[in-house]
């Protein structure tokens, strides 16, 4: 499982640096709707609601760019950031945590989350992840949904069971119809899996699936990472991660040895417009593989 080791080792150090001059890093404000903003920067995609009741925070990007982030928040709403929700784990999402809990925000995400921040982990290259730092850890957990009524929107946290990591949370606007997906849904090419939190494919497209039942045509769809999109949008990638896995199921099924699997240019077709982010097409069907043989 070379490849995959590869991947891996580059997501894990991703992670770990960011590989990024965050002092250059301009943090640019997406005009949802009045009261509802995404912020890219660099990282996660940042979503905002502001209102008179306090600003309520979708992930939050690395812990260096907190106070850009915080600076680009209060020139849309001068208002204090009282809730700051973690879509899934990953530091490029969460890396400003304890900042924000010293902002006086309440950190808000999945039970699995919260286990996992707490513990040592070993990635999938084999070396031990430390424990994130006590004020990093969600002040609020939850099991299955999560609901605020703030600034007179309905905002719904909802748990999508294992697909990105076990702790992925989708986040929706009732009222004007805006759905945060965290990574369950990203725009950079082929997902990253993370199976070593708790990850799978199968659960990576019934996630899509809840997803496109939770949107209609008009849903404004902030994604993990990438520009605004639609259900249609959604429903392609999901199309795309159900056809590679069915290819990789039938491939097992009919006897094909694991190492035969990713040189059966299964995902040839898909490469172009895919195959561009960091996941590349092999890597890709090595993490379907290694997730259906986990089953
Ligand atoms: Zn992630």
């Amino acid at each position: 499982m070379k490849i995959l080791v590869v991947v891996t080792c580059l997501v894990a150090s991703m992670a770990a640096t960011g590989q990024t001059n965050y002092d250059t890093v301009r943090i640019h404000p997406v005009k949802i709707t009045e009261q509802i903003y995404m912020l890219k920067g660099a990282g996660g995609n940042v979503g905002v609601l502001i209102g008179k009741e306090g600003t309520l925070l979708i992930d939050n990007q690395f812990a260096p760019l907190s106070n850009k982030i915080n600076g680009a928040v209060k020139t849309l709403d001068p208002g204090e950031i009282r809730f700051a929700i973690n879509t899934h784990l990953h530091g490029d999402h969460s890396g400003g945590n304890e900042n924000l809990k010293k902002m006086g925000a309440t950190l808000v995400a999945h039970n699995n989350v919260r286990e996992r921040m707490m513990k040592e982990t070993t990635n999938r290259a084999g070396s031990k992840v430390p424990p994130r730092n006590a004020d990093a850890w969600p002040m609020v957990t939850f099991a299955d949904r999560l609901n605020f009524h703030l600034n007179d929107e309905d905002v719904v946290l909802h748990y999508m069971d294992r697909g990105h990591t076990d702790g992925d949370v989708i986040v929706q606007f009732v009222k004007a119809n805006v759905v945060h997906t965290g990574d369950a849904f990203v725009r950079y090419g082929y997902p990253y899996i993370d199976l070593g939190s708790g990850g799978s494919v199968n659960g990576f497209v019934a996630t899509l699936d809840k997803v496109l039942v939770l949107v209609n045509d008009n849903t404004r769809i902030i994604p993990g990472h990438g520009e605004l999109a639609t259900k249609a949008d959604v429903k392609k990638v999901r199309d795309m991660v159900a056809d590679v896995r069915d290819q990789v199921a039938a491939a097992l099924k009919k006897g094909k040895k694991p190492e035969e699997i990713p040189g059966l240019g299964i995902t040839n077709k898909y490469d172009a417009e895919y195959g561009k982010g960091f996941v590349k097409g092999k890597d890709f069907v090595m993490v379907v593989l290694e997730s259906l043989q986990m089953k």
